[in-house]
């Protein structure tokens, strides 16, 4: 039989896994067994000798916020007169600043004021337990798109700052988070957004609710898709909203599904009356859907360049972007020199694939959030926000210069063209009316050609 009074306990504690601190009645550690060193990540002189007033210490609550020095373990003992169980307390680490949470348990032995009186905290790692698994890992790999905004700021022309975004965001929209964050999602509406569900999100989100909706959104290019939307309130601690999130579903392949389903059924005549008249109301207003969605052929065909359809939209979001940043705007108009006599001199097809060159030349020379587009016959357009004169200058210069420096090999000659720019530069909040920008940069356009062509003006 062994006489569990002769065990020699200090060695127990020793080989112990959980963590045992005794602290003395004024808070100094006066032992901490092997086990306490490891999960506290300290030395044994780190330990020994300092008490709960020492800086060292960096206690959390449940919530991650810091522990007030009355609610560490030996404290509350002490002023309580009760033994603390079970209690999850985080310890934020000196080097690495993780989080490590333990389970603890904390007594007096002995009675206070006597000499033997000490407290003695026991603890184990709980942070398997309080975090087995990333949310983040799993928001990156849903399939649903997941955007996180600001809940303050909602108004026109702000609107909610985007703060996340998951990779099946920028999967499906061609926007990186870079480019989207500090955004609002409002970039990713248009012209056919209908006006009615974006006033019921925005409802829902002044009162702080949540919100169902589907919805019609456009990527980075412009291509428009469906959405089914789920907006939910997220709140902090304290239970105020501070941010909403929104899950997204691509549904354009079952929109796409739905409506050849309603063009088929308006072959079924024997339906019940009133069922053909249904029928018939939603196939027009799909069909009508139809007939828009494919008027927004965004692209002209010869150069893949945008049209002045979609720069039109590209240029007002410009000009909203450079109102909110406090910046200029600037847009030109490049116009082709004598690009008759090419014609005349080596064919119509010949100039198509002169003025396919200079819309690769255009295109390379500005980035995506540019507007740039064939704006007619031998017409480009583009629209930069800028912050000061010269930079349209420069790009002016290396336009001038890219067009000038092409050579063009048409049956035994090297041909190579020149183009006249105009450029009209203004503080995009003193942008009214879009149609001034185009007039003024014409005019500035036909000045350069009055004055030998080949050169840009700028104002
Ligand atoms: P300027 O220097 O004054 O601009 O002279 P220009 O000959 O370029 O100007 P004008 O406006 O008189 O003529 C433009 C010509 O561009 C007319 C037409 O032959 C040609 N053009 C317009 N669109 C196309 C097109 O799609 N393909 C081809 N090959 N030529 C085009
Ligand atoms: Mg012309
Ligand atoms: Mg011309």
């Amino acid at each position: 039989m062994i006489d569990i009074d002769n065990l020699n306990i200090k060695n127990i504690l020793e080989h112990a896994h959980i963590g045992v601190i005794i602290h003395r009645a004024d808070t100094s550690v006066v032992y901490a067994n092997p086990a306490a060193i490891k999960l506290l990540n300290l030395s044994y002189d780190q330990l020994i000798g300092k008490d709960a007033y020492d800086p060292q210490w960096a206690f959390v609550d449940e919530n991650g916020l810091p522990l007030e020095h009355n609610s560490y373990p030996v404290n509350q003992v002490l002023n309580s007169k009760q033994r603390i169980e079970n209690k999850t307390i985080g310890l934020i680490d000196h080097t690495s600043k993780d989080i490590a949470w333990f389970m603890v348990n904390a007594y007096m032995e002995g009675h206070e004021g006597a000499k033997n009186c000490f407290i003695v905290v026991t603890f184990s790692d709980i942070t398997e337990r309080v975090k087995p698994f990333s949310a983040e890992d799993i928001l990156e790999n849903a399939q649903d798109i997941i955007i996180v905004t600001e809940a303050d700021n909602i108004d026109y022309p702000e609107g909610p700052k985007i703060v996340y975004v998951n990779r099946a965001f920028e999967k499906l929209t061609g926007y990186t988070k870079d480019e989207v964050i500090g955004e609002s999602p409002r970039i990713l509406q248009g012209s056919l957004t209908d006006k009615e569900a974006r006033k019921s999100i925005y409802q829902a989100l002044r009162k702080k609710q949540s919100v169902s909706q589907t919805l019609l959104n456009y990527d980075k290019c412009g291509r428009p898709y469906w959405i089914d939307m789920n907006i939910i309130p997220l709140k902090n601690n304290s239970g105020q909203v501070t941010h909403f999130a929104a899950i997204e579903r691509d549904i354009s392949q079952i929109k796409f599904h739905q409506e050849q389903l309603a063009n088929r059924n308006n072959d079924l005549k024997a339906l019940k009356a009133n069922l053909e008249k249904r029928v018939r109301e939603r196939t027009l207003s799909l069909q009508q859907a139809k007939t828009q969605l494919e008027s927004m052929a965004y692209f002209d065909p010869l150069t893949q360049l945008p049209n002045r359809r979609f720069f039109s939209i590209h240029l007002s979001k410009l000009i909203a972007a450079a109102k909110r940043r406090k910046e200029m705007i600037a847009l030109g108009l490049i116009d082709i020199d004598n690009f008759k006599s090419v014609n005349d001199t080596f064919g119509h097809n010949a100039g198509d694939e002169i003025l396919k060159k200079v819309a690769e030349i255009i295109s390379d020379l500005f980035r995506h959030e540019d507007a740039i587009c064939r704006y007619g016959g031998e017409e480009f357009a583009f629209s930069i926000m800028i912050s000061q004169k010269d930079q349209a200058e420069q790009a002016c210069d290396r336009l001038i210069q890219a067009i000038r420096d092409k050579q063009y090999q048409l049956e035994e000659t090297n041909l190579t063209i020149t183009a006249s720019i105009g450029v009209f530069t203004t503080l995009a909040e003193n942008i009214d009316n879009e149609h001034e920008l185009f007039r003024n940069a014409d005019s500035l356009m036909y000045k350069a050609k009055q004055d030998g062509k080949n050169r840009y003006y700028i104002d």
